[in-house]
């Protein structure tokens, strides 16, 4: 069913009241200042609670300040038309009339130093200012000048002056000022709103009536929880209008001497109406103090719902997921994201504790983590892999930091922020992957799968220094194919790199160790280096390479013996200080040179006193070519 609007025009009540609200509010003001003004004065003379200014004061705060004029003006003719009423000498209506008005307005002026700041009693800041101005100095500043002006003119006692004025103007802006407020506030639908909730403030009314009409049971507290109940459903501006009643209601009966507090007049030094006042200030003071810790709180619980708000805004969108868990593993807040890539929903993950979605090669590495936080760590930034819902593996990374307890500052608990980071993790490991290629493309000969020069250069170096410092021999081959220019210019090129690859697999084949390491030395040139081995084991480990080679039977018919040999140059040094790495080269070269020299096909070792009790700088021939037959009589 649609329910068509109704134009504005067919709400004529509606219209006319927003078209005249302006006059409807003067001719309010007015009206009200009257008869406050009227009924205070009939039933108390004006002495107990004086409420007109309290009310004029209210529109003051809500009305625009060019529109005041217009306020004062109203309030001046129900003021003439109250004051009337109750026949008072023109003199006391020429002085009070200037002076109420004056309260009011200095009030208003001193209270709303901004046009457009409208009262907020349930504000702290506000409610004080509220109390000393209109409460305190707006009133004394008018009572002085009452007092001095009736007592001058009227020959009154100044002191009785100031303190009837001040008592019941204090009093009557203390309990009018915020009632008027919240009632002008109101709308009507809000107060139709209110419902049942109104029967508060009829069930105070009546125990009001009850409480005041009658002396034999003094029960004048049981308003408070009344009050307080009033202010907690229906807020302050009910609880300020209720006391109004109260002070009415209970002026009226007092000064007629009825109720719990006209009781007291046997007894008690003082007045009545004055205890009347002093119940009626004590009451008022409970509520705006209560009313301050109540909005203390709202403000508090709205911060709170702002707060919550953002955070959940912030956890919902986060590409990250939060994860609260205490140490032993058990989580306390999984946030929503990590449906999007895990599979698991935060329901699901909040019933797994922290290490049993992880790879078990994980496992240790979280753990230690834990432990550094534990031991006091703020924070750690951990890769592992864990369990989708699919049962796959991803990788992820948590950023950790340790939850401390707000008071005692011990950890209890760590906050994990956790993305996916699978992708990364694989451009990572290609990179990786093409880092090792590169480098081991560099390192590499690319003919014969053997470490280059470089690396030779660089092991070299290396196995020096080890050698020096562990005090152990380094042995050096230098493997050099004999005649190989001739092979090539007999086979080719392209044979003769063929047969440069099996002299590679032939002294691959040769060493044993991991730590030797066999390189392309140069063009034909290979050299073996064998850390932590003697003279002895090297030139064993030549000859069998130069056997390997002969075993091979590569046909080399410009070589005498028609195979393919090898010459190689053999060194062994204990590395020392002031000793420089290349000199093993060098006196391998000399050997090999002296392997040549003596006819090729063989091992010769560089022999010095100090590693074979050789003549120094001598080169030792250590091998003669193999009694070794082949088809062309060797
Ligand atoms: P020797 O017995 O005295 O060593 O005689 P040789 O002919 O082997 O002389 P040398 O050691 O000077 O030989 C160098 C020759 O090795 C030159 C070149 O033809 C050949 N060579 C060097 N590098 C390569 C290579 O990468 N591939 C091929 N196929 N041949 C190479
Ligand atoms: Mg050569
Ligand atoms: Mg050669």
């Amino acid at each position: 069913m649609h329910v068509i609007p109704m134009p504005d025009s067919h709400k004529p009540l509606g219209s006319w009241l927003r078209a005249h609200g302006f006059a409807l509010r003067l001719l309010g003001c007015g009206t009200v200042v009257a008869l406050t003004t009227g009924i205070a004065g009939t039933i108390y003379e004006g002495n107990l609670f004086w409420v007109a200014n309290g009310v004029l004061l209210s529109y003051l705060l809500l009305a625009p300040r060019r529109r005041w004029p217009a306020y004062l003006g109203a309030a001046l003719v129900g003021h003439a038309l109250g004051t009337a009423c109750i026949h008072t000498a023109w003199q006391v209506y020429v002085i009070d009339m200037p002076l109420d008005l004056s309260e009011a307005l200095l009030s208003a002026f001193l209270l709303r130093r901004r046009s457009a700041q409208l009262p907020q009693f349930t504000n702290r800041t506000y409610l004080f200012r509220f109390f000393f101005i209109a409460v305190l100095a707006s009133p004394l500043a008018c009572a002085f000048s009452y007092a001095l002006v009736e007592s001058l003119w009227l020959h009154s006692i100044f002191s009785t002056s100031l303190s009837q004025w001040f008592t019941s103007d204090a009093l009557g802006v203390c309990i009018t000022t915020p009632a008027c407020v919240a009632i002008f506030r109101t709308r009507i639908k809000n107060f139709l709103g209110t419902g049942w909730k109104l029967s508060y403030p009829l069930l105070l009314a009546a125990a009001t009536c009850v409480i005041f009409s009658q002396a034999q049971a003094p029960l004048s507290f049981l308003l408070y929880p009344l009050l307080i109940l009033i202010l907690f459903r229906l807020g302050l501006g009910w609880a300020a209008a209720s006391t109004t009643f109260i002070a009415a209601v209970g002026g009226w009966f007092t000064v007629h001497d009825f109720g719990p507090f006209a009781s007291y007049h046997a007894l008690s030094l003082l007045e009545p109406a004055f205890i009347l006042q002093i119940f009626v200030a004590t009451t008022m003071l409970t509520i705006y103090g209560v009313s301050v810790v109540l909005e203390d709180l709202d403000a508090t619980q709205r911060r709170l719902h702002e707060a919550l708000a953002k955070y959940q805004l912030v956890t919902e969108n986060s590409r990250d997921v939060l994860i609260i868990a205490d140490f032993s593993g058990h989580r306390t807040f999984v946030s929503s994201g990590c449906a999007n890539w895990s599979g698991w929903n935060a329901k699901e993950l909040l019933q797994h504790r922290s290490l049993e979605m992880a790879h078990p090669e994980d496992r240790p590495k979280i753990q230690a983590a834990l432990q550094e936080l534990r031991n006091g760590k703020d924070g750690a930034l951990i890769e592992y892999r864990a369990q989708t819902r699919e049962g796959d593996y991803i990788w992820i990374e948590s950023s950790l930091r340790t939850i401390r307890n707000t008071v005692t500052n011990i950890p209890e608990g760590i906050l994990s922020s956790v993305r996916e980071i699978t992708e990364r993790k694989l451009a990572e490991q290609q990179l990786q992957n093409a880092y090792h290629a590169l480098e081991s493309l560099a390192i590499t000969d690319a003919l014969t799968g053997l470490a280059n020069r470089r690396q030779f250069d660089q092991t070299l170096a290396t196995e020096w220094r080890r050698g020096m410092r562990d005090s152990k021999p380094l042995s050096m081959l230098l493997i050099d194919v004999d005649l190989f220019k001739t092979y090539n210019d007999s086979y080719g090129h392209l044979r003769g790199d063929s047969c440069l690859k099996q002299i590679a697999e032939a002294a691959l084949a040769a060493v044993a160790r991991p730590s030797d390491i066999v390189a392309r030395f140069g063009g034909e040139e290979f050299a073996v280096i064998l850390p932590n081995t003697a003279g002895n084991g090297a030139i064993q480990l030549a000859r069998d390479i130069c056997a390997i080679m002969r075993s091979r039977h590569i046909v080399h018919d410009s070589n005498p013996i028609g195979i393919v040999t090898v010459s190689v140059g053999c060194a062994t040094l204990v590395p020392k200080f002031g000793l420089q790495a290349a000199s093993i080269i060098e006196q391998a070269d000399k050997a090999l040179y002296q392997a040549k020299r003596s006819g090729r096909n063989r091992a010769c070792a560089y022999r010095t006193e100090e590693n074979a009790g050789a003549p120094a700088g001598k080169i030792e021939l250590t091998d003669n070519p193999p009694a070794f037959k082949n088809n062309h009589g060797y």
